[in-house]
């Protein structure tokens, strides 16, 4: 026998247990998403490599070591799967110049990959949904974004989700910044590890985001990006602060916040929680003014986030918000060949107006269908013999409580809405 086939390492089926609540989680975003105007956009999955070799940056933990990269094995092409989506959101925005139009809010939700050692919270095929705001500078918006997830976090009932904020200031401030943190690092250059060796002077920021326990405390010595900011973005930095003040938002100031991709400036922020051990960052974004020109767009601002499905799946479920399973309005069992065919003209009849129907397939008893119509959760059994069939009728049974009626096959539809109305009524309404 050959063995059997398994998933790729850290990539997960999502059976229909799981399912149902992503399917009900995704139904609150597009509601969310819609109450603050963003609109939806679909990128593909595959992008030209180079597209987040320049956003992203060479010298970052994705592009250096996460990324599924491959030749296209008929033309050469470098293509990879991409790992994040504010690089093909914004090269989408630019080739279909859709900012000749105004600024632009959008989202994506979907799948994207990095190559990382799969544990709890941490997988090789992860789910995002981004949120970009194009074209936009004001520090209005960067505060818009994080209320909306502070709405979500609220609609969702999480519970212990805190905010952690900073500013990265301009290119110039990040350059003055850099050569301090630098000239402190080479200092210590025995304590670095290999990352850090070999990031010293290519990208020293990302030293600052280090994982490695034994460089914590070296890090927290090190001369502060805040420290450098002029005047223009302390003052954006300061609305921000003020907006959310003004909206009751708790936030802590952690100067060591730098994120992981080197196209961020000014305002970025983090959604973290303790309740999911060491991958507590449920969502992360911030501003970023350069990627439009740098990926060859006319220059623009911009700002967004995109946070971890997995992770604040997981944590919903924590804060016990799990989607009941679908229950049909009605199951349908039939016997002998006329009455088959007229339980598919009832069963079509009926979700013609708009009723979920479970039709029973696969033949069996009466007993064993009706034992099926029990399982199924359905407030009633629809019943087809060769006696009803003959008679234009069908047999109603309510599976709790009340009485088995015979009902015209027409008067079926007004019969039903009946039953689950008074069902809703008795339970206060789904
Ligand atoms: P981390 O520090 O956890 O590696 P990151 O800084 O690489 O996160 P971003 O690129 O900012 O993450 O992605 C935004 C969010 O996507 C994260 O805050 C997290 O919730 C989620 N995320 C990132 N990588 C993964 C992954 N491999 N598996 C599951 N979720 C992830
Ligand atoms: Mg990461």
């Amino acid at each position: 026998m050959s063995q059997t086939l398994q998933a790729v390492r850290g990539m997960n089926d999502i059976l229909p247990d799981e399912a149902e609540t992503w399917e009900q989680f995704e139904e609150s975003i597009r509601d969310w998403l819609k109450a603050y105007g963003y609109r939806p956009i679909r990128m593909p999955l595959v992008e030209p490599t180079p597209l987040f070799k320049r956003a992203i940056g060479e010298v970052t933990d994705i592009v250096e070591k996460e990324m599924y990269s491959f030749e296209d094995a008929l033309n050469g092409e470098h293509l990879t799967l991409r790992p994040e989506g504010t690089a093909s959101c914004v090269r989408a925005a630019i080739q279909h110049k859709m900012l000749h139009a105004g600024p632009q809010r959008l989202y994506y939700y979907g799948p994207m990959y990095r190559h990382e050692r799969p544990q709890k919270g941490r997988y090789r095929q992860f789910h995002q949904i981004g949120v970009e705001a194009l074209g936009f500078a004001g520090p209005d918006i960067d505060a818009e974004l994080i209320l909306m997830c502070a709405r979500l976090w609220d609609d969702l009932g999480l519970e212990d989700v805190r905010l952690e904020l900073n500013s990265l200031g301009s290119s110039e401030e990040r350059a003055a910044h850099r050569s301090a943190l630098i000239a402190y690092l080479e200092g210590h250059k025995e304590q670095l590890d290999e990352d850090g060796q070999r990031r010293l002077y290519t990208n020293p920021l990302r030293i600052l985001d280090t994982k490695n326990p034994n460089l914590q405390a070296l890090v927290e010595a090190a001369p502060k990006l805040i420290d450098y900011l002029g005047e223009e973005s302390l003052a954006h930095f300061e609305s921000v602060q003020q907006v959310l003040r003004d909206a009751g938002l708790p936030f802590r100031i952690n100067p060591r916040l730098v994120r992981g991709l080197d196209y961020y400036n000014r305002t970025v922020f983090e959604w973290v929680t303790d309740r999911l051990g060491a991958q507590g960052t449920i969502c992360a974004g911030g501003r970023y003014d350069g990627l439009v020109e740098q990926l060859g767009g006319k220059p623009a601002p911009a700002a967004g986030f995109a946070m971890g499905v997995e992770r604040i799946l997981a944590l919903w479920q924590e804060s016990g918000g799990v989607a009941e399973g679908h229950v049909p309005d009605a199951y349908v069992v039939h016997q002998g060949d006329a009455a088959a065919r007229a339980a598919f003209r009832v069963a079509e009849g009926l979700r013609a107006h708009g009723f979920s129907v479970l039709l029973h397939c696969g033949g069996g008893s009466f007993k064993s269908q009706m034992k099926k119509a029990d399982a199924s959760g359905a407030p009633v059994a629809l019943v087809i013999g060769e006696d009803e069939a003959a008679a234009g009728e069908v047999s109603f049974k309510p599976m709790r409580g009340g009485d088995q009626r015979r009902i015209g096959m027409d008067d079926l539809a007004s019969e039903l809405a009946e039953l689950l109305f008074a069902a809703d009524g008795d339970d206060g309404g789904v």
